[in-house]
């Protein structure tokens, strides 16, 4: 059983970017990419609001993340048709 290491270390060097639970083929947007939010969602919790994307992305119901590495993005939600009443 002998292994090859030049092999071995070609692998390790294609595979260098961090690891994530994304097996989809092609691959999703990293957390690090502005469409992060394309990626596939692996968990969805409608009662907490929040969705777990496999390039390891928490997806809040207000359009919020939280990226991986603990980076908060603040909700983007879209200016649609639904205008805010502010209580005056
Ligand atoms: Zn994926």
């Amino acid at each position: 059983m002998d292994t090859e290491p030049s092999r071995t270390t070609e692998k390790l060097t294609q595979r260098k970017t961090a690891p994530t639970m994304c097996k989809h083929q092609p691959p999703c947007p990293t957390a690090e990419s502005a469409d992060r939010e394309a990626a596939h969602l692996v968990a969805h919790f409608p009662e907490q609001g929040w969705s777990l994307l496999c390039n390891g992305v928490l997806l809040f119901e207000d359009t919020g993340e939280l990226l991986p590495d603990g980076e908060i993005i603040a909700p983007h939600r879209p200016l649609g048709t639904e205008s805010v009443t502010a209580a005056a």
